[in-house]
């Protein structure tokens, strides 16, 4: 239905390609949505299809024709097989919604009995029959969008482009818009909506086609979701995890420092000042419980090189450190002093 074949669009004031090298096929009775960031490339895209600007190089084909062939007085014939809602779209501020409607279809020769038969039928579908004979500034936004939308259909075109259609609506508005545009598709009409709301994308899961720096880098088929966001997420993802590791690194270190600094001191307990005899461990029978029960202290007198490293060091979690070293199950058995000084080391790690 449309199939743009490596087109280029370069335009005389700038000095970057709005488009590059695109491909793209869309079939009949699809409903794509075109995604991507402010200056992407997405309006040059539709300027492209509905001839309003002509590529620097490449091939553009709508409905069968050949757009290099359409001449410039056939145009405006070429494009009202076309339904196109613009971003900026006015509707005429001195007429009724019946009569913007009506408006659009007597510009494309149709007669008044077609009219008087096309228009209600046509406010039927978008939902407006009640408000047929209000004028625009009686309307809400999401009706005004309505009624574009109902003078981009009334000739019945085969495509119907809509550039950000949802922009400016509140959520329950953009949705009611979006099942409108999904009823118009199911109708039999291809839809090819240019949006950069990632809630709209991915609440639908139709193809998405995301374009960047006026290129296409990706086209998910089905089940399509905003790809920008979604890079975005994974960035910020990527991002996270990076300060998390740095975080790791930074909590090892530490922990490195307060073991040597301990070392240096000769102390072979973390939390107590004070050297604890070897003996002594030995007698607490520590050494067989599972590591994860066995205090921190009794580690590092019974097994100084291995455990400790174990319980601070190798944690992946920086959190994890002071989750997985339990305090020592008889707080009465430590020394005073020993009860003084756990605190701040703790904190330390
Ligand atoms: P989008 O619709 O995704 O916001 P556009 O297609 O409007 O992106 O613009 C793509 C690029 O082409 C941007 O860098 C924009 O500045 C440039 N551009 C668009 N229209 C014109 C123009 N008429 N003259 C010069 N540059 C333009």
């Amino acid at each position: 239905m449309i199939l743009l074949d490596h087109v280029t669009k370069k335009y005389p004031t700038d000095p970057h390609p709005a488009l590059d090298e695109v491909s793209l096929h869309i079939e009949p009775n699809e409903f794509v949505f075109m995604v991507g960031k402010s200056g992407a490339g997405k309006s040059t895209v539709i300027k492209m299809i509905t001839k309003e600007e002509n590529p620097t190089s490449g091939n553009i084909t709508v409905g069968g024709i050949d757009l290099k062939y359409v001449k410039k007085r056939y145009i405006p014939h070429y494009r009202r097989r076309l339904g196109v809602v613009f971003q900026d779209f006015k509707l005429l501020p001195n007429r009724t919604v019946y009569e913007n409607v009506a408006f659009a279809l007597e510009i494309a020769g149709f007669s008044s009995r077609e009219i008087k038969n096309t228009v209600p039928k046509v406010l039927e579908i978008v939902e407006l029959s009640d408000k047929a004979k209000k004028f625009p500034s009686a309307l809400s936004g999401g009706e005004i969008q309505r009624v574009a939308i109902a003078r981009a259909v009334a000739r019945q075109p085969k495509i119907l482009i809509a550039d950000e259609p949802t922009a400016n609506l509140d959520v329950l508005t953009k949705s009611e818009i979006i099942n409108l545009l999904q009823r118009i598709n199911d109708s039999g009409t291809t839809v090819l909506v240019t949006t950069h709301d990632e809630n709209v994308v991915n609440n639908l899961r139709k193809r998405v086609i995301t374009i960047k720096d006026g290129r296409i880098v990706a086209d998910q088929k089905d089940g399509g979701v905003y790809r920008l966001d979604r890079a975005s997420a994974e960035a910020a993802a990527r991002a996270a995890a990076l300060a998390r590791a740095q975080a790791v690194g930074e909590a090892q270190a530490r922990a490195e420092q307060v073991i040597r600094n301990a070392e240096a001191q000769g102390r072979t307990n973390l939390f107590n000042d004070r050297p604890q005899p070897v003996r002594r461990v030995r007698t607490m029978k520590t050494e067989k419980r599972p590591l994860s029960e066995t205090p921190l202290y009794s580690i590092r007198q019974a097994k100084p090189k291995k455990a400790a490293p174990i319980n601070v060091m190798t944690s992946r979690d920086p959190f994890a450190v002071a989750t997985s070293v339990k305090a020592p199950r008889k707080a009465s058995s430590i020394s005073t002093k020993s009860k003084k000084t756990m605190k701040p080391k703790r904190s330390v790690i």
